[in-house]
């Protein structure tokens, strides 16, 4: 028996394009709901009298902020005058 030329009506090529468009979406919603919480979140900086720093060089897990000449990350507690 000879294996069968790959067509394009492929099952799984079809799943994999259905599969892909699923991610694209998630991935678009993810990007919209990080620039909202960004945008949020400068928001909030901004009315609490804080800047947002660099990325937290000790946890990475989050930025850092800045405030009356400290930097310190609200994740791990790092912290250190500028
Ligand atoms: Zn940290």
């Amino acid at each position: 028996m000879t294996p069968r030329p790959t067509r394009v009506s492929d099952p799984n090529r079809k799943r994999t394009t259905a599969q892909l468009a699923v991610l694209t979406d998630r991935l678009e919603a993810t990007e919209r709901r990080q620039q909202q919480l960004q945008n949020t979140l400068a928001g909030l900086a901004r009315e609490v009298g804080v800047s947002i720093g660099c990325l937290c060089g000790h946890c990475d897990e989050s930025h850092t902020l800045i405030k009356d000449d400290t930097m310190y990350c609200p994740r791990c507690g790092y912290r250190r005058s500028i």
